[in-house]
């Protein structure tokens, strides 16, 4: 196993600095580079849902690191409160997806099968079971499926933690330090980065993990990643605790309670490059979709909204593993919908992987060099606006 390595980590959301945290502890010594604040972008803007939102539409690899991340998520909790005193509100209030009779898409046998296959448990409800679940969920309900160990974490919340932990063990972020490149040296090895300023930061690895941006910083050094940007818009309401139970997905909207009563619904899937900015059109849309299956959240106060861009990728999985052809860089992008589902994983396995230990779980499907395969269930979405 190798140590002391001097580490470029480009990008502080929640996977470069996860990953820099654990790098650190293997023995390496990295530095987060940030063009701006830790935490401020995809990480800070998602839904925190610890689970994909249709996970059996995925090929199996995906699932078999969707579980190994999940996994260590209790662990990662326990082991960040009590170091930094810092409570991401990890828990696991179970998801649900109901049925009514107008659905654009019925989920309930791929998801009996996916769910059984991945000992995923899982239970069936009838209209009145649902109902008992969920009080204030509308009566036209037909049904419902039901993961009870489905769970949640407030993403912002887990990133302070993260930012702490890392202060208390000495690991270093440079922030308002934006990447403009990558140096090379004669046989195509990686040698460190030169910033927008134009200072250089000379390293023996660097590891992308510039989200959303990615993707052109790779372009911008010659190296083709195809992550583009897929905004979401969410927006935050607030009612009584426990008015909403579940983590609720429907065909518009997802409904996400926090245990202070506020629940954020989410999310648009937009193709509209780095354009920033929350629409009317859109998060009414939200609402509407809100209070169709919750006619009771009409009286719910509207808080805030927000949006956020998920590093996309065309087959939705994430780009995860080194560049064969340049030694020494290493790649951590694209996690797209599922990030914050997937960032114990990624840091775990990437942060060994780069120390000399290969992955227990097998990464073949994420390669850097992988084909391009458009996958249109899971990948980017058409160049429209759609909720
Ligand atoms: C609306 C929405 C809902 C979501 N819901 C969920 C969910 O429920 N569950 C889930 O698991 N995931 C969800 N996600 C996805 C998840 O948030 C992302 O996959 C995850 O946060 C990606 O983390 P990241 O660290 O790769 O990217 P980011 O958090 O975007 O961090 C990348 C960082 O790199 C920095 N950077 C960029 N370029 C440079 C440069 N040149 N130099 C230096 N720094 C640079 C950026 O400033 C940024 O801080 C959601 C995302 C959105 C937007």
């Amino acid at each position: 196993m190798k140590s002391n390595e001097r580490v470029i980590v480009v990008g502080g959301g929640i996977i470069g600095c996860l990953t820099a945290l654990y790098l650190h502890r293997l023995g390496a010594r990295p530095v987060v580079l940030e063009r701006g604040t830790v935490g401020q972008e995809s990480s800070w803007a998602g839904a925190g849902i610890l689970c994909p939102i249709h996970p059996w539409l995925y090929p199996d690899s995906f699932t078999h690191l969707i579980n190994y991340s999940l996994a260590l998520y209790p662990d990662l909790h326990r082991e960040l409160v009590a170091t930094t005193g810092i409570d991401s509100q990890w828990r696991n209030n179970g998801l649900m997806i109901p049925f009514f009779a107008d659905d654009r898409v019925h989920h309930r046998d791929a998801a009996l099968r996916w769910s059984a296959r991945f000992q995923w448990p899982v239970e069936q409800l009838d209209r009145q079971q649902c109902c008992t679940q969920e009080p204030t969920i509308s009566p036209d309900v037909e049904g419902a499926l039901r993961w009870p160990e489905v769970g949640q974490v407030r993403n912002p919340r887990l990133l302070t933690a993260v930012r702490k932990a890392m202060a208390l063990e000495g690991v270093p972020i440079r922030e308002q330090s934006p990447v403009a490149g990558l140096q090379f040296g004669g046989r195509g090895e990686v040698r460190g980065v030169v910033l927008a300023g134009g200072e250089v930061i000379e390293a023996e690895m660097v590891l992308l993990a510039a989200g959303s941006w990615s993707g052109e910083l790779g372009a911008a050094s010659g190296l083709s990643l195809p992550i583009e940007p897929v905004k979401g818009q969410i927006v935050l309401i607030k009612d009584e605790p426990e008015r909403v139970r579940h983590i609720i997905k429907h065909d518009n909207a997802y409904l996400v309670p926090r245990v202070d009563g506020h629940i954020l619904v989410g999310a648009s899937m937009e193709r509209v490059g780095f354009q920033r900015g929350t629409t009317r059109e859109t998060i009414d849309a939200l609402l509407a979709a809100t209070w169709r299956m919750h006619p009771a959240l009409k009286q719910a106060r509207i808080v805030r909204e927000w949006m956020g861009f998920r590093p996309g990728t065309p087959d939705g999985m994430p780009y995860l593993g080194p560049v064969r052809e340049h030694a020494g860089l290493w790649v951590s992008s694209g996690h797209y919908r599922n990030g914050v589902a997937l960032a114990p994983g990624s840091a775990e396995l990437i942060s060994r992987w780069m120390m000399g230990v290969q992955p227990e779980v097998d990464l073949h499907d994420f390669r850097v060099d992988r084909p391009l395969q458009p996958r249109a269930a899971i990948g980017l979405p058409e160049k429209t606006n759609a909720t």
